[in-house]
């Protein structure tokens, strides 16, 4: 029986996938090379320990096992850092995607799930977002994302590649059994943050920007449950599967809410009192990005379920609670 290939299965989103395509039936290998993943994230399947920086070892897993298919987590996505260290981003996000897409192509796999991102259209001109507004990045994190869709587009009209380019939103909440979920460090998201704050692992809560032309000055996200696009990764590779044709689809739920909302919606999930300090803007943050999910809606017939924002708290505090005693140790 042939495999899907988990490129990044050890990290955040990758990990959810690989519970859910695995509880489908699949048989899954995770490839990681372990650097800001967990082993015992890729807990389901079999694992693979190698790095996209190295043709070699992508050879020799494209030989090891039979793959039918290929998702790719596996890339740096912190707004800020891409600003201050952007040749990281390039490196990894673009150079080592033209690896992973060349060693697809010399063992003849042709279907090919990419996690894009929101960022792609930079400082949208209208909301819920639609794939058909332009290709804008403000950040080069965005502009990794659009030079790999480029790409995918190129390898699709010359190769015969078969893909879908998944424009996630800002992914949260955790495995809703908490085995597994969210774990960086450093940590730089909003929401663990916040859970922080909320457990008395860090003292306040930095805001950045509070003059923003939003309600309430600070920045709208549209906050999309990692089960939920975990999901979309599985109707995304059916409809491949079925000859459904390339393209890219926006993963969010149309609702966006402010830095504010998230923490309230954080106190209120986890009892605690969090701090909050106002700080200035950080560089490429656009002001608003909410999304209008039709396009996957209609084509591949995700509905999420998980939307509410205290579930994705919800499901993210049992994952903290859960994993305290580590992000106490990395203090
Ligand atoms: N944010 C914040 N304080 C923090 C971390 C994030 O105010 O300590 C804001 C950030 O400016 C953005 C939103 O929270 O408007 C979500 O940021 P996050 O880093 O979680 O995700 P991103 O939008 O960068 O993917």
């Amino acid at each position: 029986m042939s495999k899907v290939l988990i490129v990044g299965g050890a990290g955040y989103i990758g990990s959810h996938a690989n519970k859910l395509f695995t509880a489908k039936g699949y048989k899954t290998v995770v490839f990681d090379n372990l650097s800001t993943g967990h082993r015992r994230l890729a807990r389901w399947g079999e694992f693979f320990k190698g790095d996209l920086a190295n043709p070699a070892d992508l050879a020799r897993c494209f030989k090891k096992h039979k793959i039918s298919a290929v998702m790719h987590f596996s890339a740096f996505a912190y707004v800020g850092e891409s600003v201050t260290d952007p040749a990281k981003y390039y490196r990894n996000n673009v150079a080592n995607t033209i690896n992973l897409l060349d060693a697809m192509r010399a063992a003849r796999v042709n279907k090919f799930i990419f996690s894009s991102s929101c960022a792609v259209y930079g400082v949208p001109a209208r909301l819920p977002m639609p794939e058909t507004l332009p290709f804008a990045p403000v950040n080069p994190y965005g502009r990794t994302k659009k030079m790999v869709e480029e790409i995918l587009a190129d390898y699709s009209a010359a190769y015969g590649l078969k893909y879908a380019a998944l424009r996630y939103f800002n992914a949260a909440g955790a495995d809703p059994a908490a085995e597994t979920g969210e774990l960086h460090f450093p940590e730089t998201h909003l929401i663990p943050l916040a859970l922080d704050a909320a457990a008395g692992l860090r003292k306040n809560i930095k805001v950045f920007g509070s003059n923003y032309p939003t309600p309430d000055g600070t920045c709208l996200r549209d906050y999309i449950h990692v089960t939920d696009l975990a999901e979309a990764h599985l109707l995304a590779l059916r409809y491949l599967e079925k000859g459904g044709a390339s393209g890219g689809f926006n993963l969010g739920n149309g609702k966006g809410f402010s830095v504010l909302d998230v923490v309230h919606a954080a106190e209120k999930v986890t009892g605690g009192k969090i701090t909050v300090v106002m700080a200035p803007r950080r560089p490429g943050d656009p002001p608003a990005l909410v999304g209008s999910a039709a396009r996957a809606r209609r084509i591949l017939g995700w509905r999420p379920s998980r939307y509410k924002l205290e579930t994705i708290l919800a499901d993210a505090w049992r994952w903290h609670r859960k994993t305290l005693k580590e992000r106490t140790c990395q203090k």
